[in-house]
């Protein structure tokens, strides 16, 4: 697996993980500059430590949806470029807005995802949208922001089941959010997402 430019494989007291270079948020494991990437934490992290091809060089500017209190998008920060971070609840964005202090281009937005005009006038196209909303209608989530990427730019959302239908077949409920994903996007890539997250599908896709 080809890592992008400012993720490395490091060595944390013997055990080899994803690493980027910043300072720790969520009590990671630290070696130097170096901070460890847990794909346990992070569906993104588990998408990158199951060799999915993310299309991710490094450098990239980022539109984060779903960003909690930073965990991934922290990471993310760390490596690619001008990265903004959309949250709807307050709490998480508290630490989120610590997570960016010694972050200059991370840039918490306290927003709704679902209401991509009220950041419009803020947020630049994009080259990556992350997507980790664990919501309903996360296929719609991901086609009201398409309009942020680049042409040739990349969604990566992590598909949460239950957040769809808590009593539906997993499978089931991937199909039909693909199928609608696919209206907008060309899907590259899928791949469930354990044994890191269960219930959970990783999809790179490309603007349509
Ligand atoms: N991506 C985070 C990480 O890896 O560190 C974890 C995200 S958590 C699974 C999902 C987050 O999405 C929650 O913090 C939730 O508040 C947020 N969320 C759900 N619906 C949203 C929406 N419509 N707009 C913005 N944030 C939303």
């Amino acid at each position: 697996m080809t890592l992008p430019a400012g993720i490395e494989r490091h060595d944390f007291d013997g055990e080899t993980g994803l690493a980027t270079r910043g300072s720790p948020v969520y009590g990671e494991p630290t070696d130097g500059e170096w901070r460890r990437w847990d794909p346990h934490r992070s569906k993104l992290g588990a998408m990158l430590e199951l060799g999915m091809d993310t299309g991710l060089d490094g450098d990239e500017t980022v539109l984060y949806l779903g960003a909690a209190a930073g965990t991934t998008v922290s990471h993310v920060a760390d490596f690619a470029g001008p990265t903004y971070a959309v949250e709807f609840a307050p709490r998480p964005l508290r630490e989120l807005l610590s997570a960016a202090e010694d972050r200059d281009h991370l840039f918490p937005l306290l927003k709704d995802a679902r209401r991509p005009e009220t950041y419009a006038h803020v947020v630049e196209p994009v080259d990556v949208l992350v997507q980790d909303v664990a919501t309903r209608g996360q296929a719609r989530v991901a086609a009201l922001n398409r309009q942020f990427l680049t042409e040739d730019g990349r969604l990566l959302a992590a598909i949460k089941a239950r957040s769809e239908d808590v009593t539906a077949a997993p499978e089931a409920v991937f199909e039909d959010v693909v199928a609608e994903l696919d209206d907008h996007y060309e899907i590259l890539e899928t791949d469930r997402l354990t044994p890191y997250h269960e219930d959970h599908l990783g999809v790179v896709a490309q603007p349509r």
